[in-house]
């Protein structure tokens, strides 16, 4: 296959340069100025990025809903997780605790949160124990 232009740039203006040369981690070729990724593959260097930032705001998150019980972020990662887990059933808090390993703290005060965004309702079962579910859920 050939290599497209871009690639054979990437190629000579390292040849001319001469210095220390960092391979890209997707396809080993030169990249530029010591980048992790030739210009053919950035998009993964900002992919990453993106993965590193929302990974950040979930462990900030969920450090916040432990220590002052929020806030949260309605269209956050953590939301998202218990929005999709919650798509499929509802169930008790302590359930949902234990299926996302969260502590109850955290999975009670992100109820709280989504709740009050209408996001998922939440009532108690014959036991006593909160229940949660998607805001259509029948009960
Ligand atoms: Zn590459």
């Amino acid at each position: 296959m050939a290599m497209s232009p871009i690639r054979q740039a990437d190629r000579l203006r390292e040849s001319y340069r001469g210095r220390s040369v960092v391979h890209c981690k997707e396809c080993g070729l030169f990249t530029q100025s010591g980048k992790t990724f030739c210009s053919e593959h950035s998009y993964m260097e900002r992919y990453a990025q993106d993965v590193r930032l929302r990974i950040a705001q979930r462990d900030k998150e969920i450090n916040d809903l432990e220590k002052n019980g929020g806030p949260l972020t309605t269209g956050g990662s953590l939301s998202k997780e218990i929005l999709g887990h919650l798509c499929n059933t509802h169930c008790t808090t302590r359930r949902l605790s234990r299926d996302l390993q969260l502590s109850e703290t955290v999975i009670n005060a992100a109820c709280k949160h989504l709740s009050k965004a209408g996001k998922i309702r939440t009532w108690r079962n014959k036991r006593g124990s909160t229940v949660v579910g998607l805001p259509d859920t029948e009960t």
